[in-house]
């Protein structure tokens, strides 16, 4: 009985290794337009497809990183500038992305771009705080993927939606979570909408990597604003004390590490791209493979008593 078991498992994971292994064909003719080139994933991202040969249309928030992509990268690799928080900005670079896909279309639009934005514990921020990072991370994303999805439509391509473990679980206050959640609804209805026109929608879930994003003195930085200008009622209610500990538990990363590797990420990235069965989440990195995400199945007493674990209680806890 247990051997049958054992060998349907080997049987499903050898077809399931020769279904990924596959590749679709004339990489070298495909157009993929990538959000948040200018740093992180999608600066690798970049780099990366250029180097395999596809043809790379590379979206930064600034002139300056682009430039700087432009000299890692081949002639074939095209830049433009684009704030995802600007309507007018993405209007642009889709007509730019139309006059160089004509009529091939875009074969992968990967949604990377976001930001952390402010944060904290939630009675620490105003309505504003979470629309900064929903104005990014979502509204930018959804906005973005409806301009640009009649070109990928007539390439039958693909959406690569950069989303978080915080879209699984979410494990802290702010924006940041509540965004990568509806990344993640946005792109489970969108890939039932879209399987119709042979359009595939992946989701990308990294752990924590060492990026811009993740600058330990850039998150101190956001959480010292929010808390600088918190009602003091507020302060009195957590305490200077607690800010201290709380400062010391995001520098440790207290349940996992930072990883260097962002190829972690980006590998799944371009699987996603470049594979003829690609797959529909990608967890990538062991922190969300082996912790976050089984945590996200776990009983939620228990999810809550190991996230909360080490942290500091406020100065008027109960
Ligand atoms: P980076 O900060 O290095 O990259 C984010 C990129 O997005 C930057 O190039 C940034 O440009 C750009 N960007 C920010 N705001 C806008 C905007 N309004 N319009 C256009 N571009 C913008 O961080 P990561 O590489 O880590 O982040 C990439 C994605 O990965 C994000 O969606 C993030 O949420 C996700 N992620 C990251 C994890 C991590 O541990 N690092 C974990 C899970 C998910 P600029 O620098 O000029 O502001």
């Amino acid at each position: 009985m247990w051997l049958y078991l054992v060998a349907l498992v080997g049987l499903y994971h050898l077809v399931r290794w020769h279904r990924e292994r596959q590749v679709v064909s004339h990489l070298r003719d495909k157009y993929v337009f990538i959000t948040g080139s200018g740093s992180g994933f999608g600066n690798l991202l970049a780099r990366q497809l250029d180097m395999r040969g596809l043809r790379v249309l590379a979206a930064c928030r600034t002139e300056k990183a682009a430039e700087q992509l432009r000299a890692q990268t081949s002639d074939r690799l095209e830049t433009v500038t684009l704030d995802i928080a600007k309507t007018e900005s993405i209007t642009a670079a889709t007509q730019w992305v139309k006059e160089r896909v004509g009529d091939r279309g875009l074969w992968g639009l990967v949604n990377n771009a976001g930001i952390s934005g402010p944060w904290g514990r939630n009675e620490w921020l105003t309505k504003q705080d979470f629309v900064t990072t929903l104005n990014v991370n979502l509204l930018g994303t959804i906005e973005v993927t409806l301009s640009l999805l009649p070109l990928v439509r007539k390439a039958r391509g693909r959406v690569v939606n950069v989303s978080s473990i915080g879209g699984r679980l979410s494990v802290m206050g702010g924006g940041y979570c509540i965004s990568k959640y509806g990344v993640e609804a946005f792109s489970d209805s969108l890939r039932r909408e879209l399987a119709h026109f042979g359009v595939k929608v992946a989701v990308i879930e990294p752990g924590s990597f060492k990026t811009n994003m993740t600058n330990t003195e850039r998150l101190f930085q956001h959480v010292q604003e929010v808390w600088d200008r918190a009602r003091p009622e507020i302060k009195e209610v957590y305490g200077e004390k607690f800010l201290a500990s709380y400062f010391t538990a995001i520098s440790k990363n207290r349940l996992t590490t930072y990883k260097e590797n962002l190829s972690e990420v980006t590998d799944c990235m371009e699987h996603a791209l470049t594979a003829c069965h690609p797959r529909t989440r990608y967890s990538a990195g062991w922190d969300a493979k082996l912790f976050y995400l089984p945590m996200s199945y776990m009983p939620t007493f228990l999810a809550d008593a190991i996230l909360t674990w080490g942290l500091p209680r406020p100065a008027k806890a109960l």
